[in-house]
């Protein structure tokens, strides 16, 4: 298949590429690493009138560091840049370890942090690392700028809250308190496919071993990113325990909300969720203490 003709602009700055959607509306798609969109274009499922591409955005390009901890990304940063970049071994371990997870090297290379984000698929990665760990995203039109809160971001299936007049420009990841461990686990049938199902896990314990925040957010577990808030909740006060794990990966697997597809049915969605809990659990709790301060 071949996509319906478009215009096409590639805008020098972001301030062009801004009254460019302002213009446009509706009737502009972005183009950023072009690895979701042009399949859906050739697909004819999008028909856009206008391509504004972002590639020549370099100042989009970028991770930074500012002095209190927070780590910045432009959101045409290359997904093959962030799973290749020292500040995000060193400061996001959680982002770090999930980079690989997501699609293939070739499409890597060429996807971007914000197109993942915007694009706002289910099963895909990037948002339930952004929604674990209370990152936030940085839309920005010609009359001004918001910033999104990241569980607020992601609406529904491939829907988020960023209008046809803005431009996801910024995604922001707060640092990790001291005695945090992450993990990440998902299953998919083969390298590179989306997954199946996968959980991010962030837990933070006090000094005497005890748990004070705990979040387990779930892919392809629902139309958005799937938070199990109150499994998360069952943990806090406590010192993780066998029983205490396998209890909660039993509220979590409850409290999300699959659909069944051709890869695998709901029940089997549930399944493979309650089991990567308590793996993902097991996880970040040795990382909180062993090596894994972050
Ligand atoms: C074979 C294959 C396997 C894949 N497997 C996976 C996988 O396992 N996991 C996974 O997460 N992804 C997977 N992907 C998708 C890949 O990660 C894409 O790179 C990503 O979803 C979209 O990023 P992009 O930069 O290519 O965005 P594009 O394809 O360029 O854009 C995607 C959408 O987001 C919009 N958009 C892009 N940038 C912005 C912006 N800055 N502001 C507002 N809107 C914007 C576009 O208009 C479009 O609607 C796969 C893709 C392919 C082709």
């Amino acid at each position: 298949m071949k996509p319906a003709s478009f215009a096409y602009v590639a805008p020098p700055t972001l301030d062009a590429a801004l009254t460019a959607v302002q213009q446009h509306g509706f009737d502009a798609k972005l183009l950023a690493g072009g690895q979701s969109l042009v399949p859906v274009m050739n697909f004819r499922l999008a028909q856009p009138g206008v391509l504004v591409d972002l590639n020549r955005l370099s100042e989009l390009d970028f991770i930074q560091q500012t002095a209190d901890g927070r780590l910045r990304f432009g959101s045409m940063t290359r997904q093959r840049t962030l799973e290749r970049h020292p500040l995000v071994a060193a400061h996001a371990p959680l982002l770090y370890e999930t980079m690989p997870h997501v699609a293939h090297t070739q499409i890597r290379n060429r996807g971007t942090f914000g197109g993942s984000l915007a694009h706002a698929d289910p099963a895909a990665e990037l948002p339930v690392v952004l929604v674990a760990l209370y990152g936030r995203v940085r839309l920005q039109k010609v009359s001004g700028e918001r910033w999104v809160n990241g569980a607020d971001f992601f609406t529904g299936l491939f829907e988020t809250a960023c209008t046809d007049e803005e431009i996801l420009t910024e995604i922001e990841l707060p640092p990790l308190p001291p005695h945090t461990g992450t993990a990440f686990l998902e299953v998919a049938r083969r390298h590179g496919d989306y997954a199946l199902g996968g959980v991010a896990v962030v837990v933070t314990v006090d000094q005497s071993g005890a748990c004070t925040a705990a979040r387990l957010v779930y892919l392809n577990a629902g139309d958005v990113p799937m938070v199990a808030a109150q499994a998360g909740a069952m943990l806090v006060g406590q010192k993780m325990n066998d029983g205490l794990v396998t209890a909660v990966a039993e509220a979590a697997q409850k409290e999300i909300a699959p659909n069944g597809d051709i890869h695998a049915s709901a029940a089997y969605k549930r399944h493979l969720a309650r089991v990567l809990t308590v793996r993902a659990l097991h996880l970040a709790f040795a990382r909180t203490a062993v090596g894994g301060e972050h």
